[in-house]
């Protein structure tokens, strides 16, 4: 069976370089924010290109505690998305704020940029922040996005947790917004092996706050100067992560070449939509997406490529406003059209760095396979 992704694969790569990390960290009896967190920081921030980056304790803490450091809280409206991890809108939530979700583009799957005016006239107050998630490894429109937020004076959140290392205009995601979130959560293209969350920042009261926020609001040891939380990157994950990072590029590249081969070979099937890069972007592939004609022939194609032993996934299968949590949220425009039926219609492929291109070939294979059979 080819999984749909594998992070024991993501382990077996460098375990041996990640053996010898774990170890010496084991060994230096020193095991919450030391040294393995404060070079991790350092050298993620290098690598997004912001001045700093705070790790915390997993990607949905890095979306509330980015939102609270930037003061929004209870009373204020955050633009985002429903096609995204239903964990957008918890770290949204959790900051006591109210989430207020967005369709989508039908090309980039990102949050329609065309409807941000809408939004504004829509609510009755203008909303505080936009977090704009940067969904399956491309990122969302920052040309439309950047202007929009300058001139109506709103924050702007970036949520990279699929994308790692993507750009907009040659710059990296997460050094456009007021602070960027990060997932580091195994199967992520940044991984590690547990939770793990960063946030980076070019402002430094933004970071500092955040330092304060993951550990009890404390500036200084036993005195907490506001309210804060436990929500600490560990040494043990933050080790890992920097055995990871350096094969980071690496390994965005692997995915890449496996797009490549997905696009190139399934491009003649007229029935199937496939991922397409914006010009101003590359794309990491966090996942494949395509979209079929309807939600039987997604369920036909699951179950063939299942049999066939491909396994596929779906990403999201439930929108955020449709799940039983969240009915009462507020979305623009009322009915998110091109939210649902993506839903319906989407399939991720097998996408993961150890996945070979031989294999890759052969979940091809059973694709054109399927729509061969089905004519
Ligand atoms: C994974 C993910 C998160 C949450 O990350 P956790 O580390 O699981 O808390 C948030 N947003 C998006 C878009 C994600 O994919």
């Amino acid at each position: 069976m080819i999984p749909q992704t594998d992070p024991k694969a993501g382990y077996a790569a460098y375990a041996a370089e990640i053996d010898a990390a774990i170890k010496t960290m084991l060994e230096s009896g020193w095991y919450i924010l030391g040294k393995e967190v404060s070079t991790f920081e350092a050298a993620f921030a290098n690598y997004i290109g912001t001045s700093h980056a705070v790790g915390v304790a997993n990607g949905t803490d890095a979306i509330t505690l980015a939102l609270k450091a930037c003061d929004v809280g209870p009373g204020d409206t955050v633009l985002t998305v429903s096609h995204t991890a239903v964990a957008t809108v918890v770290g949204v939530e959790l900051t006591g704020a109210t989430p207020v979700l967005l369709d989508i583009d039908p090309t980039s799957y990102c949050l329609d940029s065309t409807l941000l005016k809408a939004a504004l006239d829509a609510l009755p107050t203008p909303p505080k922040a936009i977090v704009a998630v940067h969904l399956y490894g491309h990122p969302a429109n920052l040309d439309v996005l950047l202007p929009f937020c300058a001139e109506h004076d709103i924050l702007l959140i970036e949520d990279c947790a699929q994308a790692h290392g993507a750009t907009w205009n040659g710059q990296r995601v997460g050094s456009f917004g007021a602070a960027a979130s990060f997932s580091l959560y195994p199967t992520k293209n940044l991984g590690a092996l547990g939770d793990g969350g960063i946030i980076t920042t070019n402002t430094e009261a933004i970071a500092t706050a955040i330092k304060e926020l993951r550990q009890y609001g404390w500036r200084q040891r036993y005195i907490s100067d506001i309210k804060g939380v436990n929500s600490r990157l560990d040494e043990l994950q933050a080790a890992i992560l920097n055995v990871k990072l350096t094969y980071l590029d690496a390994e965005n590249s692997k995915r890449q070449q496996l797009a490549n081969i997905y696009s190139t070979r399934l491009g003649s099937i007229a029935a199937l939509k496939l991922p397409q890069t914006q010009p101003q972007a590359t794309h990491v592939y966090h996942q494949y997406v395509i979209q079929v004609e309807s939600a039987t022939v997604r369920q036909a194609l699951m179950a063939y490529l299942k049999e066939h032993g491909v396994a596929t996934g779906i990403h999201y299968p439930v929108p955020v406003h449709k799940q039983p949590a969240y009915t009462e949220l507020t979305t623009i425009p009322k009915r998110l059209t091109v939210t649902e039926q993506a839903a319906l219609k989407i399939v991720s492929l097998p996408m993961y760095p150890q996945l070979t291109p031989e294999n890759a070939e052969l979940v091809c294979n059973r694709v054109l396979q399927f729509f061969e059979t089905q004519i």
